[in-house]
């Protein structure tokens, strides 16, 4: 190894499952900055390998992680700055980040960027390396977003890749939700060329299966009118097929659909181009009152007019609810339950069982969770055995609790 090599400053990313689609980007920002030669690059699958593999020397340690990932990270920093031996800054990203910077410098980072790190976290990587000190720790992008999505969804250096993020920003205001907190409420998309040319670069390394991240999928191409558009969508995945793709799913995980934006014309091009068998679509609540309280925008019922276009076309609706939700009552869960049986028994539906969790910068984020009833637990877990319910609702409603007392503890900062 010669001796340039030997004085590069480590960059080593923390690799967890929540950011998993995050790191590829980011590594091939950073890429596309020609900054990869500058920088030892790590990613370590624990705070052991880390120090393993890097218990001496000088560079950035960096983690981007969501709330519910809080303590472990806490816990993770303190072990780290007690073992690493040499000169390293700790930084922050992602959504936490994002919605509680200064409480998330207290958990031990010296750099939190807060909002979108495509353009931040190159750029903090030159100053770094420039040695110049940097006046703020709390960095945010202050150059307005472009119109639309064009950095680098992957990291062929190495060999990182991710559902291709079409969409950026949501239109609506749902009370309990950081999208479009973080992304804000223009639309911006990945246009087909751009599609077109990373699908191709990933191609030869067997990406094949084209999943997309969207917070609407159904939304792509739309600047603000609130129903598909087709000519869009048609062009995005018929750019696709072209390029090679041999599975494109869409409208499905990681991405979901509105109930608002399904009929039948937007799914039949989904059936024209797509591999995927079900559609996930976001119902969150079977109470009309319940979902104009958390400003939804949509109606029960056209969650289910939603879910039977998704059968009649010939998906499996794979459809989310969410309990818990501040103020919701018997009555509201009732609702709910009621939906979700018409829903399986009507429509062979699969429903995917959130349980509501406070998240910072959210207009919900002071008010507690509703306990879970003993009625609606057993149903959740009846349908669970019969394996048409799936998700993580018993984890979050203890996290969603947990959360409760960060907050209360000031460990979170309620903005
Ligand atoms: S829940 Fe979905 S529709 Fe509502 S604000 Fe969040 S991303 Fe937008």
């Amino acid at each position: 190894m010669s001796s340039a090599s030997i004085d590069r400053p480590f960059l080593v990313f923390r690799k967890t499952r929540g950011n998993r689609f995050t790191l590829p980007v980011l590594l091939g920002c950073i890429e596309q900055e020609g900054l990869s030669g500058d920088f030892r690059i790590l990613l370590c699958g624990s705070p052991e390998e880390m120090i393993q593999k890097r218990g001496m020397g000088q560079g950035v340690i960096a983690f981007s992680f969501m709330t519910p990932d809080l303590e472990q990270v806490r816990d993770e920093v303190e072990q780290l700055r007690k073992s690493l031996l040499g000169n390293f800054v700790y930084l922050a990203g992602g959504a936490h980040a994002t919605g509680d910077p200064e409480g998330t410098l207290r958990l031990g980072f010296d750099f939190v960027f807060a909002g979108e790190g495509e353009r931040t976290l190159p750029a903090f990587l030159r100053l770094f390396l420039s040695g110049r000190p940097l006046a703020e720790n709390i960095l945010r992008d202050g150059k307005e977003p472009s119109l639309s999505l064009s950095h680098p969804p992957h990291s062929l250096g190495h060999r990182l890749f991710a559902p291709l993020e079409i969409t950026r920003g949501c239109l609506y205001h749902c009370a309990f939700c950081q999208t479009p907190r973080i992304f804000g409420h223009s639309l911006r998309h990945r246009c087909p060329e751009n599609v077109s040319f990373y699908l191709k670069q990933a191609i030869p390394f067997g990406y094949r299966q084209s999943k997309f991240i969207s917070p609407n999928a159904f939304s792509y191409g739309s600047r603000g009118g609130k129903s598909p558009h087709l000519e869009a969508m048609e062009e995005l995945l018929a750019t696709c097929s072209e390029a090679g793709m041999e599975g494109i799913h869409f409208g499905c995980f990681p991405s979901e659909v509105r109930p608002d934006w399904v009929n039948p014309e937007v799914l039949g091009l989904v059936k024209k181009y797509c591999r995927n068998r079900t559609v996930v679509l976001g119902a969150q609540s079977g109470s009309d009152s319940l979902l104009e309280k958390l400003g939804r925008g949509h109606t029960a019922g056209e969650a289910l007019k939603a879910a039977r276009w998704i059968h009649r076309a010939g998906f499996r609706p794979h459809v989310d609810f969410v309990f818990g939700f501040p103020g919701e009552t018997l009555e509201d869960r009732k609702l709910s339950l009621g939906l979700i049986e018409e829903m399986i028994r009507e429509l062979g539906a699969k429903i995917h069982a959130h349980t509501y969790m406070p998240l910072p910068m959210t207009p919900l984020f002071r008010d507690n969770p509703s306990v879970l009833d003993p009625a609606t637990k057993e149903a959740l877990l009846g349908w669970e055995k019969k394996r048409v319910l799936d998700g993580w609702w018993k984890e979050q409603e203890a996290i969603g609790w947990k959360i409760v007392e960060w907050r209360d503890q000031g460990v979170i900062n309620c903005h």
